[in-house]
């Protein structure tokens, strides 16, 4: 919109002041071919706008139209950027633009200087192009252009070469970044008047004028002051920078050699005007590349980029400490990772030697109930030995009878069979008492099975007076409720109740015959139930009370002092309890084995055997 309102005020302005046709004039950003017939194109930097531009160019287009009038010069004003696409665009033939923007072209789509503007105030084409900073008079403080650290700052743009540009040069060479140390920026457009208004009042401290501007001011010294003023410039005014060629005239890549040299000459000869334009042989423009090289702007931007190079120089002490902080980091990882790696070793070992330290203490409480099993079968042996006599003697009759029978002639097939059913019973009454024994030594490790503790006593009390020719008589008072079950290894149950009872008939043996009875009570108590066994023998002292589940611990010529204290752990390896006790009513010992209630069930489940 902004650029097609400016190419109608360049038409309509052109129009009235120059003698070029109006639709002779297009705007830059149109693709369009640069030469039609003998008109030549000339895209000219409206940097004041186009009024102010027309007024400035009119007599160098009219010198050309009237210099070679073979060709019909056309100028076409516009901004920067449209500038730069006309000329991106191919649809101008020369360019007349500040030094800046020309360095930017010739880098870019080359083009090429013929002519350098040379004004009145400036001898020398080269240096032609200054800045001044300037502050109100009174401001004594700032003197030089280090003093503007901290000062706002008012000037026409940003991308304006003939101000900002040449100031921030020398800013940089002071390390002063006027983004980062000034106090602020005022960009006040053209005319740069205002930069002086804005000075004035007080909107900012300092401003950028270009060079000898102040100088067409009448008594300019009352009212403004310079900083950083250049001694030996080869301007005839006040200056705070180095110094630049002047506008180029520069031909594009299709413009015609013959044309170029033409319209060269003709600017060399181009005569004195009341605006002063005049043209000098082509300058060089090395110091505008050299200052767009030192602030890394237009054309070397891309140096701003940074490199992997840059980037280590610039921040080589972050890197070492991020490096030095991911080392020490992944030197505490490694070695946190190796102190749990040997924790961790170190507990299964200690866990491994555990369970073998278990395993061989299982294996060591194995061998002990063997053996305990053994000790009483083998204290009990005299009287095992005549119990199985008993059904090897009536097998021994039965047979006898049979045999004197057959010899008197008198064996009839009753007598046969009597003595045959006489000594089948006699052989399942010894192989009954063979069965218990070898279940009963039989070595093997511990499980556990639900089962009525009544059974197993039972079964135990049979085994027991089975082994003895004289058992003293064993009367079981079970109370407890039916269906209560014990989870256990039913063998190390009866090796207990044997173990008790086995230990209360050595009590007995100097009893007297009313005393020789052992008393079962099956009781239960809250979660457990108990099994009591209850002697009337010769009992035990304090001291020997105090010493009864000590291993080895015996008062008996052949005892090993083991029985109680390998009960004691079987009943603590079921979650139970084993003690031993003299009774409140009289002489004797009661000893108790506890266990926990695994299971009520109804009194129609069937019983384990
Ligand atoms: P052992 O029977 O081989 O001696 P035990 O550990 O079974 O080993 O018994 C340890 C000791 O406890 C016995 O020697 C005995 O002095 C005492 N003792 C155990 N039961 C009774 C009891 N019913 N009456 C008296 N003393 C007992």
């Amino acid at each position: 919109m902004r650029t097609w309102i400016l190419s109608l005020l360049a038409v309509i302005c052109f129009a009235g002041i120059s003698t070029v046709p109006a639709e002779a004039v297009v705007s830059g950003h149109q693709p369009a071919q640069a030469r039609s017939g003998n008109t030549v194109r000339i895209g000219i930097l409206a940097y004041r706008g186009v009024e102010q531009s027309i007024r400035e160019w009119a007599p160098l287009i009219d010198h050309l139209n009237h210099a070679l009038p073979g060709q019909r010069f056309v100028a076409l004003y516009l901004e920067l950027d449209n500038l730069r696409k006309a000329i991106v665009a191919g649809s101008v033939d020369f360019v007349l633009t500040n030094p800046g923007h020309y360095a930017e072209l010739e880098a870019e789509v080359g083009i090429s200087r013929i002519a350098t503007l040379q004004q009145a105030f400036s001898p020398v084409a080269d240096q032609a192009l200054g800045a001044t900073v300037i502050a109100a008079a009174g401001r004594q403080d700032l003197q030089t252009l280090e003093d503007m650290r901290g000062q706002v700052l008012a000037a026409t743009s940003q991308e304006g070469f003939g101000g900002y540009q040449i100031i921030w040069r020398e800013l940089a060479e002071l390390d002063l970044d006027p983004e980062r140390d000034l106090a602020g920026r005022l960009f006040v457009g053209f005319p740069m008047q205002r930069v002086l208004e804005a000075v004035a009042d007080g909107r900012a401290d300092v401003g950028i004028v270009r060079a000898c501007l102040l100088e067409s001011l009448p008594d300019w010294q009352r009212h403004y002051r310079v900083l950083g003023q250049h001694e030996h410039s080869a301007l005839d005014c006040a200056v705070s920078s180095r110094l630049y060629p002047d506008w180029p005239m520069a031909t594009l890549r299709h413009t015609p050699p013959d044309l170029a040299r033409d319209v060269a000459v003709a600017l060399l000869q181009m005569p004195d005007n009341p605006q002063g334009i005049a043209w000098t042989v082509p300058a060089d423009y090395q110091s505008v590349h050299a200052l767009f090289q030192a602030l890394q702007i237009g054309p070397y931007a891309h140096l701003k980029v940074p490199t992997l190079q840059h980037l280590a120089q610039r921040y080589w002490l972050f890197l070492l400490l991020a490096t030095l902080a991911l080392l020490g980091w992944g030197g505490y990882t490694l070695r946190v990772e190796y102190l749990v790696r040997q924790r961790t070793s170190a507990l299964e070992r200690a866990l491994q030697e555990r369970e073998a330290l278990e395993a061989r203490m299982r294996a060591g409480q194995e061998q002990a109930d063997h053996l305990s099993r053994l000790s009483v079968l083998g204290e009990l042996s005299s009287t095992l030995a005549h119990e199985l006599n008993q059904p090897l003697a009536g097998v021994g009759n039965y047979a006898q009878s049979l045999l004197r029978r057959l010899d008197n002639g008198r064996l009839t097939p009753e007598a046969v069979r009597e003595a045959s059913t006489g000594i089948m019973s006699q052989a399942q009454a010894a192989e009954g008492i063979v069965r218990r024994i070898r279940g009963f030594v039989r070595k093997r490790a511990g499980l556990r099975e639900i089962h009525a503790l009544p059974a197993l006593v039972q079964d135990a009390v049979a085994l027991f007076s089975g082994m003895l020719s004289q058992a003293p008589h064993i009367e079981i008072d079970d109370r407890l409720a039916p269906g209560l079950r014990i989870m256990v290894d039913p063998l190390q149950i009866q090796q207990v109740v044997l173990n008790f009872l086995k230990n209360a008939l050595d009590a007995l043996r100097t009893a007297s015959p009313d005393a020789q009875r052992i008393d079962i009570v099956l009781e239960a108590c809250g979660a457990w139930v108990c099994l009591r066994v209850r002697d009337r023998g010769v009992g035990m002292s304090d001291a020997q009370l105090a010493r009864l589940f000590e291993p080895f611990y015996t008062t008996k010529e052949d005892g090993l002092g083991l029985g109680l204290s390998i009960c004691k752990s079987i009943a603590e390896a079921h979650g139970g309890q084993l003690s031993g006790a003299r009774p409140d009513d009289g002489t004797g010992m009661v000893f108790s084995l506890c266990l926990p209630v695994y299971e009520r069930t109804a009194e129609s489940v069937d019983l384990p055997d």
